[in-house]
């Protein structure tokens, strides 16, 4: 499999929801009609980036969002093409985009546009836990969704969100049971977190009960695990899982493997400049909103805010790689690591979480235990200085 520590990707901001979801902090807006001038934004701050990246191919192209399926597909294509234009696309780039079911009626078009992967917001079969989550599609509209996916896509995955409340292991084994029989290639399995600031962490403060408790959460992530690999999907990071390794995604891989990506659109975040030990690894985040990352890229040229622009000490680089890094089933490279950002982590604490079971070892790598991967944030945490 390519190591994708060098390589560059591109992920597109669509920052549109036709309805905001009651759990989700993602930067998202209800559209007020097609954004035409915003897509001509993106497509300018994609010329300003190709001045600063210099000539690099790219690995992938990800539509994220927000619902980046409510884009028409010719400005999908246009969006392609530019990319293909400024950069290249490396062979076997992967073009990915995240869609909603209800908008299945545009697959075929968001295919024929070159989109090759689906990353599909099935999140459950069941109607009512569909309406619990506030989310504006149903469970046979799911499953209509995915057999259209599936017929226009190469590359297919369903997205699914487990350990609401009320949800029993029988409940999840049934819902998890349908998404692996589907024939995609991927599993996303997301956990319900409960974030400030959501509609759901408004609710909880006022003592309304929308997650399961922790031993809960751990019992229906171990689960999702059993089945996965049962079903002959493992498990290559935290919380996804692929059929194969060509099934794999290679926009999630640039994040958690160190490499470089570009951010383009409100609010998306940038990593750029390989390694912070040869010259400096800056991070960067574009305006959040929509009007204010047109009128950046329209007087700036840019739609990164002199404010939204970071530079990572090698001590930061290291912590955040540290935490992407190890949520990958193939660990974390510790030369690599050192190479890049010219720290370390701390040997007593690698040792100390081996010796409790969290860590394991394999030559210069360390990778997280079934044990360690419950407590990924916590075990990563222990082993920096
Ligand atoms: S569709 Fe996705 S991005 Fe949009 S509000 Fe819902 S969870 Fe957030």
């Amino acid at each position: 499999m390519t190591d994708l520590g060098q390589a560059l990707g591109l992920y597109l901001h669509w920052p549109y929801c036709a309805r905001i979801c009651p759990y989700c902090d993602f930067n998202v807006y209800r559209p007020k009609g097609d954004d035409e001038a915003l897509l001509a934004a993106i497509l300018d701050d994609m010329a300003d980036w190709r001045e600063r990246t210099g000539p690099r191919a790219l690995a992938s192209l990800h539509f994220g969002g927000g619902t980046p399926s409510l884009m028409k597909p010719d400005w999908i294509a246009r969006v392609i093409e530019a990319a293909d234009r400024l950069w290249g696309l490396s062979t076997g780039a992967e073009i990915g985009l995240e869609a909603n079911p209800n908008d299945q009626a545009r697959f075929a078009g968001i295919a024929q546009a070159g989109v090759g992967r689906l990353s599909l917001g099935v999140q459950s079969f069941d109607d009512a836990v569909l309406a619990g989550l506030g989310r504006d599609h149903d469970g046979s509209g799911a499953r209509q969704a995915i057999d259209m996916a599936l017929s226009s896509f190469d590359r297919v995955s369903v997205d699914m969100i487990y350990a609401h409340a009320g949800q029993t292991l029988s409940d999840w084994r049934t819902e998890l049971g349908e998404a692996l029989a589907t024939g995609a290639g991927h599993i996303s399995a997301y956990q319900l977190t409960i974030e400030p600031g959501t509609a759901f962490g408004k609710r909880t403060e006022r003592g309304e009960t929308l997650a399961v408790d922790g031993d809960s959460a751990a019992d229906l992530y171990e689960l999702t695990g059993e089945m996965c690999e049962a079903a002959g999907f493992p498990a290559y990071e935290v919380s996804n899982h692929a059929r194969s390794d060509a099934d794999r995604s290679t926009h999630n891989r640039i994040y958690w493997e160190g490499g470089d990506w570009i951010g383009v659109g409100p609010g998306a975040h940038g990593r750029l400049g390989r390694s912070t030990a040869d010259g400096g690894r800056i991070a960067t985040t574009a305006a959040r909103r929509p009007s204010d990352y047109i009128a950046g890229v329209a007087t700036r040229g840019s739609g990164v805010p002199d404010a939204g622009r970071e530079q990572l000490s090698p001590h930061d680089d290291m912590i955040e790689r540290a935490f992407l890094g190890l949520r990958i089933t193939d660990g974390l490279d510790l030369d690599h690591l050192a190479a890049a950002t010219g720290c370390q982590p701390e040997a007593a604490g690698i040792d100390r979480m081996i010796d409790e079971g969290f860590l394991a070892r394999d030559g210069v790598r360390i990778r997280l235990t079934p044990a360690g991967r419950l407590l990924a944030d916590r075990v990563t945490r222990e082993i920096l200085p």
